[in-house]
């Protein structure tokens, strides 16, 4: 059985090819277990193909803007319906 000569180590068992992985927001450099970005302080997910990390899902901005949303709607009623 002939072995095949090259540079190319062979394929390892983790799920990513990556060391490290980048801030979304600013590009840093961070470990993979990082959680957090230590240079802009920005919640960071696990590291996507790209060698990026995720932008994790943000329930705040989410709340905030679905209850600016429902602000704006009960504004929108109150100007139309109590005059
Ligand atoms: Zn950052």
């Amino acid at each position: 059985m002939p072995k095949t000569s090259g540079s190319k180590p062979s394929a390892r068992g983790g799920p990513s090819p990556h060391l490290t992985k980048k801030c979304p927001e600013c590009f840093t450099y961070l470990p993979l277990a990082a959680e957090v970005c230590h240079a802009c302080g920005r919640p960071v997910g696990p590291v996507t193909a790209t060698g990026l990390a995720r932008k994790p899902f943000n329930w705040k901005a989410y709340l905030a803007a679905a209850a600016a949303a429902a602000a704006f709607a009960a504004f929108v009623w109150w100007g139309f319906f109590s005059d």
